[in-house]
């Protein structure tokens, strides 16, 4: 048997679930190596279903990232994330649970027995073990974890510094169905660069904008053009009350200015070419919780 024979080449969708914060995005881009969802030390940074597409030599993994679960409903912009999430499960080749290095709490355990009734095949992702300082207490807890629980695998990584990555790789192609590559090998996303843009900005909110208004906020492409070379994008960013916009411009637009600057680095970065940005702050009161507002800002579930 060559050795073509017998490794064949694999391709099918990976539902990347769990609770927020756990580090899915960061996996996500950590296996796709270039940053197509944005990550924040906040919970609910991912509000969109966003498809990674990572290449390897024998096979192809679509990774389905998905806002957490959460249990707000009040608002619009909260069910449909929750609708996102839910629906990122409908025919998916696989899971992967990604929980946090030491911690399993009731939420993690009914995402386990929602996709184990499912019949979709689990592979544990314990995140964050590079946070561990007692290494020694990881293997009881996996012990307590796959107790009575049937994983397909389970893994001790991180995602941040990208370790224990090839062997998970690995695992998840192994529960893929053989076929042809799914998309194009140099493709990284199924979403637009003008929506990637968008939340490019939109990272930069929740990175630099405290307490709750990262939540009142959220970002309108509203001019994406290619010039030449370069991209000239303008991004309104859109808030719920006037009394925010002075909070996200800063003293003397100070704030919108680094706002502005941190997410071109990252356009030019992900784009590969220069980018002139141009970004305003405007009111819509009560966007949130406007449905006709939210999916022409581009939310959907
Ligand atoms: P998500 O809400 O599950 O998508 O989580 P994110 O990917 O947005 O990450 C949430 C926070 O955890 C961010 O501050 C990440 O930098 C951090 N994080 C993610 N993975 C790791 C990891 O392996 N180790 C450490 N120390 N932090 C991580
Ligand atoms: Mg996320």
């Amino acid at each position: 048997m060559t050795p073509a024979e017998s490794t064949p080449y694999r391709a099918g969708t990976v539902a990347v679930l769990g609770r927020p914060n756990v580090g899915k995005s960061t996996l996500v881009n950590a296996l796709v190596g270039a940053k197509v969802s944005i990550v924040s030390p906040r919970p609910q940074t991912t509000r969109h279903r966003l498809l990674g597409i990572a290449s390897f030599e024998n096979g192809q993994l679509l990774l389905v990232d998905t806002p957490g679960i959460h249990r707000e409903q009040k608002r619009a912009m909260n069910r449909m994330m929750n609708r996102a999430a839910r629906g990122a499960v409908e025919g998916v080749d696989a899971a992967a649970l990604v929980i946090e290095a030491g911690r399993w709490t009731e939420e993690d355990a009914l995402a386990y027995g929602a996709l184990h009734a499912a019949g979709v095949p689990v592979a544990l992702v314990v995140n964050k073990v590079d946070k561990m300082a007692d290494k020694t207490a990881l293997l009881p807890f996996i012990a307590e974890v796959t107790r009575e629980r049937l994983f397909a695998s389970v893994h001790l990584v991180s995602a941040l510094k990208s370790k224990g990555l090839d062997v998970l790789v690995k695992d998840l192609l192994y529960l893929m169905p053989e076929s042809a590559p799914l998309y194009g090998e140099d493709e990284i996303t199924d979403r637009s660069e003008r929506f990637l843009a968008g939340e490019l900005v939109r990272e930069q909110l929740m990175l630099r904008l405290g307490e709750e208004l990262p939540y009142s906020t959220t970002v309108e492409i509203e001019r994406f053009e290619e010039d030449g070379e370069m991209l000239r994008i303008a991004a309104i960013v859109w808030v719920e009350r006037e009394g925010q916009k002075p909070i996200v411009i800063g003293k003397g637009g100070e704030r919108m200015k680094a706002i502005s600057t941190g997410a071109r680095i990252g356009m030019e970065r992900l784009f590969g070419r220069k980018v002139f940005l141009e970004t305003w702050c405007r009111v819509r009161e009560g966007w949130s919780d406007d449905e006709a507002a939210l999916r022409r800002f581009g939310y959907s579930d």
